[in-house]
C-alpha cells in the first residue's frame, strides 16, 4: 500500500484538491487493495481467520496506548462485500476472547454469537459509520483518557498538533453533543458534528469515536487524537494551546505528501 493514501480523507467523496494533485503518485493503488487490507472471511460464519483479525485490532488499539486503562471500548470491522461486520463484544479490548467476537447485521441485528447488553446499545454507533461512508471498513470506539477529558468537558480539539492537519483533522475534533450511549439522538449527534472527510469525533460524556478505511488508518487516528487531546491539557498550564494558523494547515498536508512522494531518503 502506497503510504500516501494515508493523507486522504477517510470518504473519497470528499478528497481535498491538494489530496487529488498529490494523488498522481498513488496510482497503482486500486480500491481493491485497499479492501485487501479490511476485508475479513466471509463464509456466511465467523471463521478463525476473521476472529483472528478482529483481535489483532483489538491488541493494536491497546498496543497503541490510545485507550483507557480498562480497556474499554470496541472494535469493528466492515465485511467486505458484505452487509454486515465483525464487532468486538467483550467488555474490554485488554485480552477480548476470541468467544465474545460476533457478526452484526449493518441494520443493527445480531447475526452470529452472544452480544452482551452493554456492548449491544453502541452497536448504532458503528453501523451509522458503514452505512454514511462506503469507504469506511474500521470503527474504533474508546474511553482514551485525554481525548475522553475534551469529551467531559465538551470542548473540541483544536488543530494545535500538526499531525491533525495531516490527517484529516485540519479543523480539529468535533464534539457531538450527549446522547445515551448508542441511541438515535446518540447517533443523529455523531451526524450533526461530523463534516465529509472527517475521521473522528469527541462523544459527549463518553469517549472517542474513530472511522476510516483501514484499521491502520483508525488506530493512527486515535492514536493521533489522544497526542493532541493530552498536549492540549498539559499546554493549559502554560499559557494554552496555539493552533496552527488556518491558512497553513494545507500547506501542512502539502509537505507531508510530498515527501512521502519522494520515499525514503538514502545516503
Ligand atoms: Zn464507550
Amino acid at each position: 500500500m502506497c503510504s500516501q493514501e494515508a493523507f486522504a480523507p477517510v470518504t473519497s467523496r470528499s478528497r481535498s484538491n491538494i489530496f487529488e494533485t498529490n494523488r498522481r503518485a498513488c496510482k497503482s493503488i486500486t480500491s481493491s487493495t485497499i479492501a485487501n487490507t479490511i476485508a475479513t472471511v466471509n463464509d456466511g460464519v465467523i471463521t478463525p481467520v476473521a476472529i483472528n483479525h478482529v483481535i489483532d485490532v483489538a491488541q493494536r488499539v491497546v498496543a497503541s496506548g490510545a485507550i483507557s486503562a480498562n480497556g474499554h471500548g470496541n472494535v469493528s470491522l466492515r465485511v467486505a462485500g458484505s452487509d454486515e461486520m465483525y464487532f468486538t463484544g467483550g467488555s474490554s479490548l485488554r485480552n477480548h476472547p476470541a468467544a465474545a467476537v460476533v457478526r452484526v447485521g449493518l441494520d443493527g441485528a445480531l447475526r452470529e454469537g452472544e452480544l452482551p447488553p452493554i456492548q449491544g446499545a453502541v452497536v448504532a454507533m458503528h453501523t451509522a459509520m458503514y452505512a454514511d461512508n462506503p469507504d469506511v471498513g474500521c470503527v474504533l470506539h474508546t474511553h482514551s483518557p485525554y481525548a475522553t477529558a475534551y469529551a467531559v468537558a465538551r470542548r473540541p480539539i483544536g488543530c494545535w498538533v500538526e499531525a491533525l492537519a495531516m490527517f484529516g483533522l485540519p479543523s480539529g475534533v468535533p464534539v457531538a453533543g450527549y446522547g445515551p450511549r448508542g441511541s438515535d439522538q446518540a447517533v443523529a449527534n455523531i451526524r450533526a458534528a461530523i463534516s465529509p472527510g472527517v475521521p473522528a469525533v469527541l462523544l459527549a460524556n463518553h469517549g472517542v469515536l474513530v472511522f476510516h478505511r483501514t484499521p491502520d488508518l483508525a488506530i493512527m487516528v486515535g492514536g493521533i487524537v489522544e497526542e493532541a487531546a493530552q498536549a492540549g491539557i498539559r499546554a493549559a498550564s502554560i499559557g494554552g494551546p496555539v493552533e496552527v494558523p488556518e491558512e497553513l494547515r494545507a500547506a501542512a498536508l502539502q509537505r507531508a505528501m510530498a515527501f512521502e512522494a519522494q520515499g525514503t531518503a538514502r545516503a
